[in-house]
């Protein structure tokens, strides 16, 4: 069975290395043809919005799947027209827009931070009066890691923080003086069945994702009820199928939701070696209809993630229980 992948980065990669083992293949569509995955499947090399290279990924698959979330929603939605996209585009295009994701969070009674939309420089002012100070100013559209976002703490700011976003349509969004970071994750099958694995808690430094506890440490049942929920009423609303990750907020007691990942997620590779079943096999158990595994943790694990200089292996591996995990992506 071939299972198309837009997306060909390390995630794409570890649901390769997950999926061989099911019997599954794979073809990836990357615009680089030194995208990580091409070690585990076929590779095409071309862009989301090509026609020619979707047809092409897309020719022969069980099932469309991505890994990546700003592929563009259209050629999506025409794909999915003769073959199953999985999650549904309606996910990804909740996932690709800010607004759309806080309203969708707030029709499911989602708690999440004051916000404001701001389409425009003359919003700016309105919005920190309705939203108040510090904040934090994030585009709509095509920010990840925290690219694309600027933090106001005095009124003065606005203007270099409208330049900072490029004057693009964006939202102005309380600046959380949260406790923790935590991330839920959610599996849903073709027949509705919902697993959710214990929520982790993480660790961000300039806004790329560090180091992720799992299960998050002193999690009380209340912020784990919660964040259950919360991943329950996601899924259902958008009748998902596969992996789901919500990126939370941990404060004074309260669960805020930030933003939702329509794909397998970086908070999540601990359950590789960490749980019954990884969130690879069971986003790919997920989108081709077999039953879901365990989201149980077997232990506590904790997962770094190596930016830059990749340290000598011989070192790492020497850590009881460590495992390494290398994708083989140029440091930048
Ligand atoms: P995001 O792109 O929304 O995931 O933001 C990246 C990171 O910036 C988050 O993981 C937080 O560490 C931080 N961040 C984003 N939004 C807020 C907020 N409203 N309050 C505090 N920190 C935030």
């Amino acid at each position: 069975m071939l299972v198309a992948v837009l997306g060909g980065g390390q995630l794409g990669r570890m649901l390769g290395l997950a999926g061989i083992p099911l019997g599954l293949r794979f073809r990836f569509l990357d615009p680089s043809p030194e995208a990580p995955a091409a070690a585990v499947g076929e590779l095409v090399v071309g862009g989301f919005d090509d026609p020619g290279a979707l047809e092409g990924v897309a020719r022969g698959a069980e099932v469309v799947t991505y890994e990546f979330e700003n592929v563009p929603g259209a050629p999506v939605r025409g794909l999915a027209e003769r073959v199953p996209v999985l999650p549904p585009p309606g996910a990804l295009e909740a996932a690709q827009d800010r607004l759309a994701e806080k309203r969708l969070f707030e029709r499911l009674g989602i708690p999440v931070a004051p916000y404001a939309p701001v389409d425009g420089g003359a919003d700016l002012p309105g919005a920190i009066e309705a939203v108040g100070l510090p904040a934090v100013l994030k585009t709509r559209r095509l920010g990840y890691d925290g690219k694309g976002q600027a933090v106001l703490r005095v009124a003065a700011d606005a203007p270099r923080a409208w330049e900072a976003v490029g004057g693009a349509p964006s939202i102005l969004e309380a600046l959380v003086a949260f406790d923790r970071e935590l991330s839920v994750l959610a599996v849903r099958g073709r027949d509705g069945e919902v697993r959710v694995y214990p929520p982790v808690e993480n660790v961000h430094r300039e806004g790329i994702l560090r180091i992720s506890r799992a299960p998050a440490p002193g999690l009380g049942g209340a912020i784990r009820e919660a964040a259950s929920s919360y991943a329950h009423r996601v899924l259902e609303d958008l009748g998902y199928v596969g992996l789901l990750a919500i990126e939370l907020f941990e404060a004074g007691g309260v669960l805020l939701a930030n933003e939702i990942a329509p794909r397998v997620h970086n908070s999540g590779h601990w359950t590789i070696e960490g749980a019954a079943t990884s969130q690879f096999e069971n986003h790919l158990r997920a989108v081709v209809g077999l039953p879901l595994g365990g989201t149980e943790a077997r232990g506590h694990a904790a997962m770094v993630n190596l930016i830059g200089r990749v340290p000598d292996p011989s070192r790492l591996l020497a850590v009881p229980g460590a495992h390494l995990h290398l994708y083989g992506k140029a440091p930048r």
